[in-house]
């Protein structure tokens, strides 16, 4: 621990490098440290451009809606609310588009320098204010990429593709088949001129013996 406390780097922020120009950083001023005071916080904010995980993400830029309730406790700044956020993607089943828009609840504690929650804690286990400052963007960050599917899915009972012509089984109808006859019984049935929707082509078993005594 730093025999002297750390210079306060948003103290005395230089024109033109004010923290509060970025629109994910809240300027704590307002709401005081008064336990207990809170403030109602509603804004949009342009997402950075790399929210995303491997077949979904957010658009860089796409607008992102916070709805937020600051909580000065204690220790800290208490963040609670939701953030509605933009997803595009493509359906891991059938690689339809996908848009969509995620609401994630968010509840988090900000430690102020100097607390007791600040000295016992690890960066990385609790997050902290800079001076008068919060910082939001790390906090949606990874509640937005902890919540992305791996999976996405354009509806949750989406059939995927053909797996013989690879067209969208959705878009086709129901009894959409390519009665395609087992590709080792093949060179039987051809010899035998079973047609390939003979109904008994899909089960060589009997219909090529039964074709073989026919003959
Ligand atoms: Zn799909
Ligand atoms: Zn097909």
């Amino acid at each position: 621990m730093p025999a002297a406390p750390a210079p306060r780097r948003d103290a005395a922020p230089s024109p033109g490098r004010r923290p509060s120009a970025n629109p994910w950083t809240i300027d704590l001023r307002e709401l005081g440290r008064r336990a207990g005071a809170l403030q109602e916080l509603e804004r949009t904010v342009p997402a950075p451009a790399d929210w995303r995980v491997e077949l979904i993400g957010v658009p860089a830029g796409g607008e992102v809606h916070l709805r937020l309730r600051l909580e000065s406790v204690m220790e800290g700044v208490l963040v609670s609310g939701e953030f509605d956020v933009p997803v595009e993607g493509s359906c891991a089943r059938c690689l339809e588009p996908i848009a969509d828009t995620l609401t994630l609840p968010v509840q988090e504690l900000y430690a102020y320098e100097g607390s007791a929650t600040e000295e016992t804690s690890e960066e990385d286990e609790v997050r902290r204010i800079e001076g008068d400052f919060l910082d939001l963007e790390p906090l949606a960050r990874d509640t937005v990429v902890l919540s992305l599917p791996l999976s996405p899915v354009c509806s949750e009972d989406c059939s995927g593709l053909c797996v013989d012509c690879g067209l969208r089984l959705d878009d086709l109808p129901e009894d959409h088949t390519h009665e395609i006859t087992d590709p080792r019984w093949a060179g039987l049935a051809e010899r035998f001129g079973i047609s390939e929707t003979d109904p008994h082509a899909s089960s060589p078993d009997t219909s090529g013996d039964d074709t073989t005594k026919e003959n």
